[in-house]
This record gives structure tokens, C-alpha cells and sequence, in this order.
């Protein structure tokens, strides 16, 4: 089975880890039983973060009376020195002594990553729980590629996560390289594209062909963690049908889906237009929990700002049609609450 070390935190874990965004969504018991059946399997890192409702707190409760060992990595919105509570807190969800890698959870531009890495911000905070034990590594995961080029040029970070697919392959050139050259461990987030890409073969096959990555598929059902791992471990490289299929949902997806490039940015009422355009995908890998996200429904209710200026339209590279999507997706979302 193959592993990979994940740079300089010097971590050997397999080459196919697991996130824990849909297992929010099934009951606890159910939930509590895939976690298990991951680490059983014989998956290595399990990432989570504070802004997942529940899941923390399932994997704690899943660690519980499970003999082998796993690579934890959770990560805080937290922008402030105060991201050290958070640690605290994850810890007690988790119900360990410590977590192996602690992430600036989704830094999402230039001014959100100086006010992160300024004194008194995040950075600060994670190097104190550091400093303590309660973390070995910090990292940084971010949609926008822009940025973790930024982090990892800078040099403060141990991991940098990015999403890779098939359907957003950039960081294969933009970022990877890089943290290689830099020996920075590299997690791979979103290799359905967030739910979007419903074929597991090719997309998994995708990702595992790029060298010293990790994916983190997630999973929220025994048979899809089960599905995941067979993939995994019969290895293989992508096959002629894989590349078939790829070619035709990226044509099927070509003029709808957000590749997360912030391209499109900024936008005259200030919102965040790939959160808004991906919303549909967002809450349903979330589940019934997201309206107890505050962050989450925040962006949301400033998502009705959109003023249908169109500013943002010729920027896309895609052709998306953001101000209508943008309206399709909230008149889907109220929908969904008055249900
Ligand atoms: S159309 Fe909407 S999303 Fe685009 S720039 Fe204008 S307000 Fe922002
Ligand atoms: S809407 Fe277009 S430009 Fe904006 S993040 Fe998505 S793909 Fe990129």
C-alpha cells in the first residue's frame, strides 16, 4: 500500500487520507461505525475542522477503544491569537492530548492571510499551542492558489492544502512544485470536486497519479469509504474508459462549474462569489447542520447584496452566469428551509 511522507513534518501516512466534511450528515451511530471502519481499513490521517459541526466530536468519539493509531489535522476560522481556545477545543472534542497538524482554516486572500500572519493574529496563536505540545505542525489550507503560493514561498508552514481534480487541476502546476522543492507537506482537498463529480474511479485514479500528495476523500457511508479504499489500494493508472469519462463531465460541467480562481473577483457588494455560486454542492456535503453555521449563513445572507451588476461576468474565465446562479442557488437554499 502506498505511502507517502509528508514533507518536513516527516509524517508517513498512506497516499489516500480521509476529511470528515459528509460525516456530518448520517446519525451518530452510523457516523461514529464509518469512522471506525476507516481506521480499520487501514486509512492513516483523518482531517476535520472546527467549522464542521459534529465531526470532531464523532471522531472522538470513533478514537474511542480503537487500538491503531491515525494522524489527526483539524483547522480553525479563527483569525486571531484566539485560535488557541480553538485548539483547546478541538482537543476536547477529539479527546486527545494533541493534534498532528493544525491549519489556518481557508485563507482566502491577501488581506486575509497579513491579517492572519500579523502579530496578535492566528499564526501566532498556532505557534503558542506549538510551543506547548498541544500541536506538532501548522498548516494552511486555502481555495486560491494565489495565496498558498504566497504561504509557501514565505516559509512559516509545515502542510499547505489545496483542492485538486480533475475538473480543478491547478494546483498540479501552480502549487505543488513548489511546496515539493520547499518540503511541504501537501493534502489534497475535494477530489470529487466537492460532490460534483459523482464517478469515484476516475476522479480518485486522477488525483493518485500526482506524486507525494494525499487526498482526503470523504465519505459519509460505509460502502463509499469502502469504494474509496478499493480504489486506492488496487492502484493502477487511469484507464482509457477513465479518460473517456473525464473528458465528458468536464464538457458536461464546462459553462457550470466553479473552478474556485477568484478570478471573477472583487465583487462591488463584497461577496464571496465562489461560495455563492458553489452554494447547492456546499450544503448538501454538509447536510442538515449548516444553518448552525454562523460563518456559513453569514456568507449567505450577503450573498442577497448581489446587485445583478455584472462586474464580475467578464472576468470569469468559464462564462459562468454568476449573477443567475448566484439567485438560483438562494431561491434553491429558501426553498429548502421552508420545506
Ligand atoms: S453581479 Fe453580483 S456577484 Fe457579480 S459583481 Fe455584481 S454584485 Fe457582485
Ligand atoms: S465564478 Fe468563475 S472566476 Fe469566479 S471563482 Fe468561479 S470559476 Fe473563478
Amino acid at each position: 500500500m502506498e505511502k507517502v511522507r509528508l514533507g518536513k513534518t516527516n509524517l508517513i501516512v498512506t497516499k489516500l487520507g480521509w476529511g470528515g466534511i459528509p460525516i456530518q450528515r448520517p446519525g451518530e451511530r452510523e457516523a461514529v461505525s464509518v469512522i471506525r471502519a476507516v481506521i480499520e481499513m487501514g486509512v492513516d490521517l483523518l482531517d476535520t475542522a472546527r467549522a464542521y459541526t459534529n465531526s470532531e466530536h464523532r471522531i472522538g468519539l470513533a478514537l474511542q477503544r480503537m487500538d491503531r493509531p491515525v494522524i489527526l489535522s483539524s483547522k480553525s476560522l479563527v483569525r486571531t491569537v484566539k485560535i488557541y481556545n480553538e485548539v483547546h477545543e478541538s482537543l476536547k472534542q477529539m479527546k486527545v492530548k494533541k493534534v498532528n497538524i493544525y491549519h489556518l482554516h481557508g485563507v482566502s486572500d491577501f488581506e486575509d492571510y497579513e491579517k492572519v500572519m500579523a502579530p496578535g493574529g492566528a499564526y501566532e496563536g498556532l505557534i503558542r499551542a506549538r510551543d506547548e505540545g498541544l500541536v506538532d505542525h501548522i498548516g494552511i489550507t486555502s481555495h486560491n492558489l494565489n495565496v498558498l503560493e504566497r504561504a509557501i514561498g514565505d516559509g512559516y508552514f509545515d502542510v499547505i492544502m489545496a483542492c485538486y481534480s480533475f475538473l480543478e487541476p491547478d494546483a498540479a502546476q501552480k502549487v505543488f512544485p513548489l511546496a515539493k522543492e520547499k518540503d511541504i507537506g501537501m493534502l489534497a482537498m475535494k477530489p470529487f470536486s466537492g460532490g460534483v463529480i459523482e464517478e469515484a474511479g476516475p476522479a480518485l485514479r486522477f488525483v493518485l497519479a500526482t506524486a507525494n500528495i494525499v487526498p482526503i476523500p470523504g465519505s459519509e457511508t460505509l460502502g463509499k469509504a469502502r469504494e474509496n479504499w478499493k480504489i486506492f489500494t488496487e492502484g493502477g493508472s487511469l484507464t482509457d474508459k477513465d479518460k473517456e469519462r473525464i473528458e465528458a463531465i468536464k464538457k458536461e460541467f464546462n459553462r457550470q462549474f466553479c473552478r474556485r480562481c477568484d478570478y471573477c473577483q472583487p465583487c462591488t457588494e463584497k461577496i464571496n462569489i465562489q461560495f455563492a455560486v458553489g452554494l447547492k454542492t456546499i450544503v448538501k456535503r454538509f447536510g442538515p447542520h449548516v444553518q448552525e453555521l454562523k460563518w456559513m449563513m453569514d456568507l449567505i445572507e450577503k450573498a442577497r447584496n448581489c446587485s445583478e451588476c455584472g462586474e464580475c461576468l467578464p472576468r470569469c474565465p468559464y462564462q459562468l452566469p454568476i449573477p443567475d446562479m448566484i439567485k438560483e442557488n438562494l431561491a434553491w437554499f429558501d426553498s429548502l428551509r421552508n420545506q
